[in-house]
């Protein structure tokens, strides 16, 4: 995961989060985002479900459709 920065840059924080593949600064949409942007471990995608990218999501799903670690997390809050 790979953060998107909105017009007030990272101070404002993530605005969108993509997932990127390995180092490259592409996301799985075909955004290109800042390499130094902040980055997160893919297991934390849909912690903040309004901040991450739709299609990134339906890209990177498809692609790992299970996330034990994510499932486990999701349990615990309910
Ligand atoms: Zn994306």
């Amino acid at each position: 995961m790979r953060a998107e920065y909105g017009p007030g840059g990272p101070e404002a924080g993530a605005k969108t989060w993509h997932i990127v593949s390995g180092d490259t600064g592409r996301a799985m949409c075909g955004r290109e985002l800042d390499p130094g942007a902040e980055t997160r471990e893919p297991g934390r995608w849909g912690e903040q479900p309004e901040l991450s990218c739709h299609t990134c999501g339906a890209l990177f799903l498809r692609e790992a459709p299970y996330l034990p670690d994510e499932h486990r997390y999701q349990e615990q809050q309910e």
